[in-house]
């Protein structure tokens, strides 16, 4: 159940980016957070981060 980003609510503050314990966010050329799935464990912690709501958790 990796995190999920919303591109169409994430606004590129890379907030997201330096919660991560995994290191498996980083800004696209398209400056929206992208989540490595393969290296997420699912902790949460970007969630609430971001200060626009754009990241849950997958079901
Ligand atoms: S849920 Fe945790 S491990 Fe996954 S991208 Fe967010 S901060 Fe990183
Ligand atoms: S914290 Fe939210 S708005 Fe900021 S880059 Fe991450 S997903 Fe986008």
């Amino acid at each position: 159940m990796p995190a999920k980003v919303n591109e169409e609510v994430c606004i590129g503050c890379g907030a997201c980016v330096g919660t991560c314990p995994m290191e498996a966010i980083e800004l696209n050329d398209e400056n929206h957070a992208a989540v490595n799935e393969e290296v997420c464990i699912a902790c949460g912690a970007c969630v609430g981060a971001c200060p626009m709501g754009a990241i849950e958790l997958s079901d």
